[in-house]
């Protein structure tokens, strides 16, 4: 019993420590002046596991956390040390600036701009309708985080003037590290497509499937195209000829297999049926890990679809079952001090907002306050979650990480650049 009590107390001394340590960087910052801060070596993570809930904004967290009784895997545990919020602009986000003095519970959107009519976010098929787009939508916004570039909106790891940018999943399987995509959306998906492939277009889904066959993963699930559906055989041998053990069911799906590809109908975020993001989830993270580490980008692609709906439960829903992916990864993870998990968004969808300070909100009472200012993609600010000592990445970049209301601000590029910099 004495050897558990001091175990645990080591635990919780090392962890305050840490977050003492981010404290101290924050001060340091805010207050404009400098204290002499320790040198970290440079270390890196042999595995890194990126989480993107879809459409997942700052408030569309909370109220899922109050929903859930006042806690979630991905904002409460110890082992979560750095909380930054991040912006999500693409190169073609026009709207209003970003209003740093409210609160930032606040959505930060000028209500009068929403008048809850469709807002002029879109895109055209070229990805080059530059100026008539507000807000990023989800090509411009998974390019971003997975290449560390800004771009227009619908390119794919592509550069306003169509050229291909190396994604994060290219540099690591360069590095010799086995790499994943597995989201709930279809595997075509804008968010899965900009680490998989290069197109100019995100609704060119043939040339995203004949893009996606060139990728480097290892493993790629997720819900099978209606383009793949009707030319099944086709992309079935195209696939097949780039060693993928192609599959259509979870049960079919085998951790022996040299590599995957695997269309799987309704993944749900929960519940009786299966397979569930999380089952999934575990099972990219066994068949991934080997001496070389690798590179997982898991996807909760629906929170954005019914955050459009304003469907709040919905909403909720689908963040709670993004959680619990993202808790089963964090278990799967233990003591192993050897992997970096990092969760963020694309962007916001809906401009979600409170009708009262959701302090003082309830799982009983959260959902009637629950009040929606858009039905498209907004600019309000998303999280960025890390599991894993960062402190060498803050130092070294301290200068260009803005420090306000006791929170670091990032962006996708800031993002992209700190799970670049831990994997080399
Ligand atoms: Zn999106």
């Amino acid at each position: 019993m004495k050897k558990i009590i001091i175990f645990l107390t080591l635990i919780f001394t090392s962890v305050f420590s840490l977050k003492n340590d981010y404290q101290a960087f924050a001060n340091n910052k805010e207050d404009g002046f400098s204290i002499s801060l320790p040198t970290y070596e440079h270390k890196t993570y042999k595995n890194v596991i990126l989480f993107i809930g879809d459409g997942m904004g700052v408030n569309t967290v909370e109220a899922t956390r109050i929903y859930n009784g006042g806690d979630l895997a991905m904002t409460d545990y110890l082992d979560f040390e750095l909380l930054a919020y991040s912006r999500t602009d693409s190169i073609t986000s026009t709207g209003f600036a970003y209003d740093e003095s409210k609160n930032l519970i606040d959505p930060g959107v000028n209500e009068e701009l929403y008048d809850g009519t469709p807002s002029p976010y879109g895109s055209d098929s070229l990805g080059t309708s530059g100026n008539i787009t507000l807000y990023t939508d989800s090509a411009a916004g998974g390019t971003a985080l997975a290449t560390g570039q800004l771009t227009t909106n619908s390119r794919l790891a592509m550069d306003q003037f169509g050229n291909p940018i190396t994604s994060i999943l290219e540099q690591a399987s360069g590095l010799g590290k086995k790499t994943g995509v597995l989201t709930s959306d279809t595997i075509d998906g804008a968010t899965p497509a900009a680490f998989l492939s290069h197109v100019g277009a995100r609704h060119d889904k043939s040339g995203i499937l004949q893009s996606i066959a060139t990728s480097p993963a290892d493993l790629i699930i997720g819900q099978e195209p209606s383009e793949m559906k009707n030319n099944r055989s086709t992309y079935t041998s195209l696939y097949e000829s780039k060693g993928f053990d192609v599959t259509f069911k979870a049960d079919d799906l085998d951790i022996n297999s040299s590599r995957i590809f695997s269309a799987i109908p309704g993944i749900l975020p929960q519940g009786i049926f299966t397979p569930t993001l999380e089952d999934l989830t575990i099972f990219s993270l066994d068949y991934l890990d080997n001496d070389e580490g690798f590179f997982l980008m898991v996807e909760g692609a629906n929170i954005d679809k019914q955050a459009h709906a304003n469907q709040s439960i919905l909403v909720i829903e689908e963040t709670l079952g993004f959680d619990h992916a993202i808790n089963a990864a964090r278990h799967w993870v233990g003591d192993r001090k050897d992997t970096l998990i990092v969760i963020t968004a694309d962007h916001e969808t809906g401009a979600l907002s409170f009708l009262q300070d959701p302090s003082t909100l309830t799982k009983e009472t959260v959902i009637e306050n629950m009040k929606w200012l858009s039905t498209n993609h907004s600019r309000s600010l998303v999280r960025v979650d890390v599991s894993g000592d960062v402190r060498e990445y803050l130092q070294k970049y301290e200068d260009e990480l803005n420090y306000i209301y006791d929170k670091y601000y990032f962006d996708h590029i800031l993002v992209n650049r700190m799970l670049r910099y831990y994997l080399s």
